[in-house]
């Protein structure tokens, strides 16, 4: 069974469409990430759990090509960057998604690997519920908040708080379990966020347990010196692959939570 969307033969996608598989959309960017890490972590990362995870469960779901870039513009200050304008940004993956619908995918999920793309990307999918009059479900998810992927964070991880943000201990032990040859660990470092609790960012804990869930985002490069945010030198190949099947197995659950998930009818009031 086939669950490339881009090696399908037209007929190959109705055919995915009418027996209801879940469209699963990747979308990343491309920034620095540290000394220690290239410049598509996020996109490295992001389209390799939803491939394996999609790949195990070729009946349910198809797997759409991803969007390989995103909203970047407070990382410029940091070579390697490539930022597209909200807007566009927004617009872009909402055209990708109402594509889907049009052509019959009723339930899509958006994984997203990049910090900054979460607050645009919820309303692209949005924005296609509307779009579609609530015909259909479109959600999104950060990988890092996949349910397996938080739990497997409690254990695995030895940073403390702060740890697992940009370019530390989670990002670079998936990429050490992916592509160890180009992760250069003899300069990675331990550089954290000098701001105080209720806008510090983990992407595996979430919010600081003396702070509230604020969200402040000032120019990376005033923040850090290095483009890391977080305990690189805590990562390991090993962690990496743990981290890795949790982000999978949770992807895979959610998936069917949202093949789960009955499209209820609007009930709008103004037309009784
Ligand atoms: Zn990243």
């Amino acid at each position: 069974m086939k669950y490339r969307y881009a090696e399908m033969i037209w007929n190959e996608v109705k055919e995915a469409a009418d027996q209801d598989r879940i469209a699963v959309l990747p979308v990343a960017t491309y920034e620095d990430h540290g000394p220690h890490l290239p410049v598509d972590t996020d996109v490295v990362l992001c389209t390799e759990i939803c491939q394996r995870a999609v790949a195990k469960i070729p009946l349910e779901a198809v797997l759409i090509p991803p969007v390989l870039h995103g909203y970047s513009p407070h990382h410029m200050d940091f070579h390697g960057t490539i930022t597209i304008s909200w807007d566009t940004f927004i617009r872009y993956v909402k055209d990708v998604c109402c594509s889907l619908a049009y052509h019959g995918f009723k339930r899509i999920l958006v994984v997203n690997g990049h910090g900054s793309n979460t607050s645009p990307l919820d309303l692209a999918a949005r924005l296609t519920n509307i779009e579609y009059e609530g015909k259909i479900l479109c959600a999104s998810v950060n990988h890092w908040d996949l349910r397996q992927a938080k739990e497997a964070g409690k254990t695995i991880r030895d940073s403390s708080y702060g740890g697992t943000s940009h370019a530390g201990e989670y990002e670079t032990s998936l990429y050490l379990a992916l592509k160890p040859e180009l992760v250069d660990m003899s300069k990675a470092v331990d550089e954290r966020s000098p701001l105080p609790p209720s806008f510090k960012t983990d992407l595996l804990a979430g919010t600081h347990s003396e702070g509230s869930s604020a969200r402040l985002i000032p120019y990376w490069s005033s923040q850090t010196a290095s483009g890391v945010m977080g305990d690189a030198t805590k990562a390991s190949k090993e962690k990496g692959e743990k981290f890795l099947g949790a982000a999978i197995e949770g992807l895979i659950e959610l998936i069917r939570e949202l093949g789960a998930t009955e499209i209820l009818p609007r009930r709008n009031q103004h037309c009784s």
